[in-house]
């Protein structure tokens, strides 16, 4: 497009991923600007309709593979980095990681339930605010369960024997929603160990909790997706895309960073939180080697050391890893 045409349409030229340059309409940037919010707005919408009229559980679940479906098709349309739409050959560790650790969650909540651990664990009869507005109830047991969620993550990348649980999730090549789930299911373990005692001594309400998760939910697959969501100011308290991908960059000073899950808050009241006006490096994962097979991967941590010291002494191929 030459500069006339260029000015004629509205359009800019910007510096697109691959180097090339790419034309951008304001409606582009208008879409780019308005996706994140109103995404979010709609499946917390879409959940409480459903909530309010006793299939609460049934409309999560739909709301969650439409946002799924929806980020599919907006990673092809207006992808943030169209290499990483190429298959990367991890599908299949991918789903079993989030299927296998979803699964165990889903146990280990139950059962927490059922064994009364949670209201072993409440302090006095709880010194929950149950009078105050659902929402607000909503926003403090998020910040609550984000203090314990910070510190868990910190603690994966600061401290080596956990860091090999969660390198399982940093070993991506490319970022796009599927893999948001990938997660070793020790790694998830020691996280809701970390985050979630808190709330259950404060005695914090069923309900808040489910709200909790649900906005997990959709916040970790939006988070993880390969979409051109401008956040620059949302971003600054909420975690998004344009943020994350900033943690997931084999910099240390830019991947040691960014470690709320669903809020920025602990970031910016530890200085953690990142973020510059260049664009993050296309090529992100980890120096170490991570096996391909998602049985080389569940292994991977309890070897960790051997397994490593087997590659820097060439008796494994680093090509037949990540
Ligand atoms: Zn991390
Ligand atoms: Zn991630």
């Amino acid at each position: 497009m030459t500069n006339a045409a260029s000015a004629v349409s509205g359009a800019r030229l910007v510096s697109a991923p691959t180097g090339l340059a790419r034309s951008e309409s304001v409606a582009y940037r208008i879409v780019a600007a308005v996706l994140w919010p109103l995404i979010m707005l709609t499946c917390i919408t879409s959940t409480a309709i459903g909530m309010a009229h006793g299939v609460g559980p049934q409309v999560f679940v739909a709301t969650y593979l439409a946002l799924a479906l929806t980020l599919f098709a907006l990673e092809r349309a207006m992808p943030w980095e169209r290499e990483w739409l190429q298959n990367d050959g991890q599908l299949l560790p991918d789903f079993l990681h989030t299927f296998i650790t979803k699964t165990f969650v889903y146990w280990f909540t139950l059962a927490v339930g059922e064994l009364g651990i949670a209201d072993a664990l409440r302090i006095g009869d709880g010194v929950w605010p149950a009078e105050w507005p659902l929402v607000l109830q909503v926003v403090l047991a998020l910040v609550i369960s984000e203090f314990g969620f910070y510190w868990a993550h910190r603690l994966g990348h600061e401290w080596k024997p956990i860091w090999r649980l969660h390198a399982i999730h940093h070993s991506v090549r490319r970022l796009w929603f599927f893999n948001t789930g990938r997660f070793h299911v020790g790694d998830t373990l020691r996280a809701m160990l970390l985050g979630l005692p808190l709330l259950f001594a404060m005695g914090t309400p069923h309900a808040v909790l489910t709200w909790v998760s649900a906005i997990t939910a959709f916040c970790g697959l939006l988070t993880h997706c390969n979409v051109d969501m401008r956040t620059r100011y949302l971003h600054r308290w909420f975690n998004t895309p344009m943020l994350h991908r900033w943690h997931h960059s084999k910099r240390l000073y830019e991947g040691d960073k960014n470690y709320g899950e669903n809020l920025m808050l602990w970031d910016r009241v530890f200085g953690t939180w990142y973020d510059a006006d260049y664009r993050p490096g296309i090529d992100i994962g980890i120096k170490e080697y991570m096996p391909r097979s998602y049985l080389g991967q569940l292994m991977a941590p309890l070897w960790w050391t051997r397994l490593q010291d087997r590659v820097a002494r060439g008796a494994i191929d680093p090509r037949s890893g990540l």
